[in-house]
């Protein structure tokens, strides 16, 4: 079993605490001097100075640092985008939302070279012809509502890191689980064989892998059908194996492509 300790940091901390600014303004100098004496990190969302024409006095005025130093200044923090000249999105019409976003990234992965990922929005406002333009995927956790994005995220990052690798100790581990099969999955025993009068079910003492991987399926569909009968309905082939042998020698048949059938 391979542990992800999700509750360390960098050099194995215990806490963490990450700052993130915005306009890349000459004051970073001194901010990011105290940062690396304590061996703190920050995220910094930079603009284009100088992209275009219509902010020329704001994005190359001597209060914000030159692109050219970005990378020294910046060096072990991350840089991440701020639109390329800090507009206002939800007045820019949309194929600019995207060339503001497309510009930014590229300049500042010209600027650090290595992948650019994150984004604060201008004057921290958006609205849905922002996520519109610029987002291409959503992922939903659930039909109801939390406090934030965080707990969501680490469910995402949960769900999918113990698909990896060593992560399990085997693929069974998770080969039998709901995701997999499209139902729910069977009850669980162990030890004491009898608990407050509850005892083991026999068939899962008796040896018989064959039967006892029939008594699986038969309870996961009884447990299915009672908690989530939507997913009984998207998964029907799932009683296959407990049909009579008749019903599926006919169930088969009736399939296109059946070999029986060629
Ligand atoms: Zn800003």
């Amino acid at each position: 079993m391979k542990f992800i300790e999700t509750n360390l940091w960098h050099e194995g901390k215990e806490r963490c605490v990450t700052f993130s600014y915005d306009d890349g303004r000459i004051e970073d100098r001194r901010l990011v001097e105290m940062f690396n004496k304590y061996g703190l990190k920050g995220t910094f969302h930079l603009n284009n100075p100088g992209f275009e024409e219509h902010f020329p006095h704001f994005l190359k005025d001597p209060e914000f640092v030159s692109p050219d130093d970005y990378k020294a200044l910046y060096e072990g923090h991350e840089i991440s985008c701020h639109g390329a000249q800090h507009p206002f999105l939800y007045y820019t019409p949309d194929e600019y939302i995207r060339r503001e976003i497309r510009e930014n990234r590229v300049f500042l992965e010209g600027k650090c070279f290595y992948p650019v990922r994150g984004m604060s929005y201008p004057f921290s406002n958006y609205d849905q012809r922002v996520i519109d333009a610029l987002v291409d995927d959503e992922i939903s956790i659930g039909d109801y509502v939390v406090t934030g994005g965080e707990i969501p995220a680490c469910i995402v990052i949960d769900a999918t890191a113990r698909l990896l690798d060593g992560v399990l100790s085997s693929a069974e581990c998770y080969e039998g689980e709901s995701v997999a099969s499209g139902i729910l999955e069977y009850p669980q025993y162990t030890k004491p064989r009898v608990f407050r009068d509850m005892a083991v079910p026999d068939i899962l003492l008796s040896g018989d892998h064959k039967k006892i991987d029939l008594w699986r399926l038969a309870e996961a569909i009884k447990i299915t059908e009672e908690r989530r009968p939507d997913l009984m309905a998207l998964h029907p082939e799932v009683r296959e194996p407990l049909l009579p042998k008749k019903k599926k020698r006919a169930k088969r048949l009736s399939e296109p492509n059946s070999e029986e059938q060629s």
